[in-house]
């Protein structure tokens, strides 16, 4: 089986790497956090000191980090960018969501060393991770993606081919702002209904079963009390925190300016999710947005 590197343990890629474990690959694995390592190590992966050392002669290379500035750090930048240690045949797969731009310039000068470097962004969440269900939107050539399927495989259900460099991370953005604004747009439709005498269980049964019927509606009701599972009725913890969904946002906004596609919904959407962080609201789940419109949620 492959050696894989793994980079970043954090809420995401700890979860990811021990799925990998599973699957019999081997994982050697590095964070800059101590407690990260630790769970990793329990979990059966390989630590590694450095991600140099981790990187060194594996077969892919995978990260999974918070931001763009931290993937062209890892890779192209410092005293020993990482595509100097890693081997030509290997295959570099980013999971984490960051910029186009940078996923197209990384993978540039990967290439100028032989090294293959696909975005393969993801959607699913923590629990998507833990349960190996998460969906990859990959960008790269067909013979990368074909190379990098079957690790994806092994962490997630449905794996896409977007595009060229980039184009996972495109995807991915369309998708989150989409999602914002089909959650903001289901808050304010349960908050009216309910003011005006509705029950939100009822109201919400209508609307599923109806033409404004969507995702939000169907797994991820933000009133508390429709859903026993859903954030809204554990009192929006868990789930995928507001200050995530507004760093996708700022991606989405940047790819509609330098692209100059209109999103006038996306930036409502973007204004109403800012506004609710102001608010103290940060670190809960997004659908607490519902906390907006209606006091008592
Ligand atoms: P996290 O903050 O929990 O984990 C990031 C990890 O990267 C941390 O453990 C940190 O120590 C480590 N790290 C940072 N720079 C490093 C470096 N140079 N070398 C080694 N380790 C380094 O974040 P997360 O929630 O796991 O998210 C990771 C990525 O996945 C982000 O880009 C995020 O937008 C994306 N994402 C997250 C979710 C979610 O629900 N959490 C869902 C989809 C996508």
């Amino acid at each position: 089986m492959a050696t894989i590197a793994f980079i970043g343990l954090g809420n995401m890629g700890g979860p990811m790497a021990a799925n990998l474990l599973k699957a019999g690959f081997s994982v050697r694995a590095f964070d800059r956090s101590p407690d990260a390592l630790d769970a990793a190590k329990s979990d059966g992966c390989e630590v590694a000191f450095s991600a140099q050392e981790a990187a060194d002669g594996a077969d892919f290379v995978i990260s999974m980090l918070p931001a763009g500035r931290h993937v062209r750090g890892l890779y192209a930048e410092g005293d020993t960018p990482l595509f100097e240690v890693i081997k030509p045949s290997a295959l570099v797969i980013d999971c984490s969501t960051i910029d186009a731009d940078t996923a197209r310039s990384v993978a540039a000068e990967g290439e100028t060393l032989g090294i293959g470097f696909v975005d393969a962004p993801v959607s699913g969440g923590v629990a998507g991770a833990q349960a190996g269900t998460l969906t990859f939107i990959v960008g790269g050539s067909d013979a990368q993606f074909a190379q990098a399927k079957p690790v994806l495989e092994a962490m997630g259900k449905n794996i896409f081919h977007a595009g060229g460099h980039g184009a996972g991370q495109v995807a991915k953005v369309c998708n989150n702002m989409l999602l914002s604004i089909l959650m903001a747009g289901t808050c304010e439709a349960i908050n009216m209904g309910v003011k005006n005498g509705l029950d939100p269980a009822v109201l919400s049964e209508i609307m599923k079963q109806s033409s404004g019927g969507n995702w939000a509606l169907n797994v991820y009701n933000p009133y508390p009390g429709v859903m026993d599972n859903a954030p809204a009725s554990k009192g929006y913890q868990g789930g995928f925190q507001v200050d995530l969904m507004i760093k996708d946002l700022g991606l989405a906004m940047d790819v509609s300016q330098n692209s100059a596609s209109p999103v006038p919904m996306g930036s409502a959407a973007r204004s109403l999710f800012t506004l609710h962080k102001a608010k103290g609201n940060g670190k809960l789940d997004f659908s607490s947005l519902m906390k907006l419109y209606h006091d008592e949620a």
